[in-house]
């Protein structure tokens, strides 16, 4: 549960057990008005009977004056007990309200606030006003946010914090390639197909996202996306550096293994149904000419990338047993198991995929990495890549901190080490281990030491 959840339920347990108490009070107070109606209803016989004693014996006693003291007294609280009824009403209709008001404000965006596509209706309790700050003084603030948080400690998924309005632009519905970034190959059936229609886009700084749908559920998911790459930027910045910003950089002008040079222009974050499982990804190579002739080497060309990194928009949802979230997580409702893996399997998923796609960068200029690249088109080479980002992506986690057991044992134990099954059962193993490790230094069986990249920790 999210403390959006805890907060609307408290609130509205708040508001319930108000309403009870004041029930209850309510009921009292009718009791006790009756009550005193009943003993006002006496006092006006008695002071009749009083009269006519008086009138009949002309005494005017001392247990009269005291009756209408107690009359007087009687009237006096009828009339508290009648506002105080009134005070607890208004509480009543107020905390309801309240209640639903901030019911509305998080679960219930009204089409008007989703039509907006700014995210506004997704609140954070962190949340601050932006609307004077700059984009970068906006970024510090969030920066500090995220810093709070203990993430050794605690599961990243605690991290509660806003996006920056001012770095956030809805695009509209329209076709990628209208984009004008995809011109140097654009999108068709051949290639990148799992964006090659109608979407909604967004952009924030050098990474877009798109939805195929533009209900609750797509805005969450680019509003968790962005909250990702905020986490990835502050909490594991070696790791961001080096797959995210490097990256956007040539490897080199004269590299050793191809006749070209990557580097990466945009991130996409693509929220669809292509994923087999929960994400997929793959480079759109974009030629951007060819380095300038310095040593009578004319043809070396060079690539200005996007990267789509595919999330399958069903099984984060957290209803299949078998696919997404659930598997992973266990929660007995489809919300959990969204939630906690967008708050923190998300993270990882983006290290995971961008360790796939610096094989698409570096493979021109390192021997290790080309040589996995130009495996790719080997039987089953593929469970031996997977293991090899998997490994690398999650001891990095482990090492850092902040990423629940629950998602490192699940992939571990239900991809690691079934893929090791699945490339011994294929006698792969000891031919595709020689692409990973330097053998005899690492000896096999150390599954975790040899399918891994000298990337993050080395
Ligand atoms: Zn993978």
């Amino acid at each position: 549960m999210n403390y959006q959840q805890i907060l609307s339920i408290t609130i509205s347990v708040l508001a319930i057990l108000l309403g009870v108490y004041n029930l209850i009070i309510a009921i009292k107070n009718h009791k006790r008005n009756s009550e005193i109606q009943r003993h006002n209803d006496k006092i006006q016989i008695d002071n009749l009977l009083d009269k006519a004693y008086d009138f009949l014996f002309g005494k005017n006693g001392y247990y009269k004056t005291k009756e209408i003291d107690k009359y007087n007294e009687a009237e006096s609280q009828i009339l508290r007990a009648k506002r105080s009824m009134k005070k607890k009403l208004t509480m009543i209709i107020c905390s309801l309200f309240i209640s639903c008001g901030i019911q509305a404000q998080i679960f219930q965006p009204t089409t008007e606030s989703l039509q907006k596509h700014d995210l506004s209706w997704i609140k954070s309790k962190n949340a601050f006003d932006q609307s004077k700050l700059l984009a970068s003084q906006i970024e510090n603030e969030i920066k500090q946010l995220i810093q709070k948080y203990n993430y050794e400690n605690s599961a990243i998924g605690t991290i509660d914090i806003p996006i920056n309005t001012k770095k956030l632009d809805y695009l509209g519905f329209k076709h990628p390639n209208e984009l004008g970034i995809f011109t140097a190959n654009p999108i068709s059936n051949t290639n990148s197909t799992s964006i090659n229609k109608q979407l909604h886009i967004y952009r924030y700084e050098n990474f877009y996202f798109s939805t195929e749908d533009d209900n609750e559920t797509s805005q969450k998911n680019v509003y968790f996306s962005i909250r990702a790459i905020e986490i990835l930027r502050t909490l594991y910045n070696d790791a961001f550096d080096k797959l995210f910003v490097q990256t956007l950089s040539y490897t080199g002008d004269r590299p050793k293994f191809e006749k070209w040079s990557n580097s990466n222009r945009f991130y996409w974050t693509a929220f669809n149904t292509t994923p087999d499982y929960i994400a997929k990804s793959y480079t759109s190579f974009l030629g951007a000419g060819y380095f300038p002739n310095i040593d009578g080497i004319s043809d070396i060309g060079r690539y200005k990338n996007v990267v789509v990194i595919d999330v399958h928009s069903g099984n984060i949802l957290g209803n299949d047993a078998t696919k997404g979230s659930k598997p992973i997580y266990k929660k007995p409702t489809p919300e959990e198991n969204y939630l906690l893996y967008m708050k923190e399997g998300l993270v990882e998923t983006y290290i995971h995929e961008m360790l796939h796609r610096y094989i698409d960068y570096l493979y021109t200029d390192d021997k290790t990495i080309s040589d996995i690249r130009k495996s790719r088109d080997l039987a089953n080479f593929n469970a031996a890549e997977e293991n090899a980002i998997l490994n690398t992506s999650l001891s990095y986690f482990i090492r850092k901190g902040g990423i629940s057991d629950e998602l490192i044992k699940y992939y571990y134990s239900e991809v690691f080490n079934y893929n090791i099954k699945s490339l011994k059962d294929n006698n792969q193993y000891n031919t595709y281990i020689k692409i990973f490790a330097d053998l005899p230094t690492i000896s096999t069986g150390k599954d975790r030491l040899i399918f891994k990249l000298k990337v993050l920790d080395y």
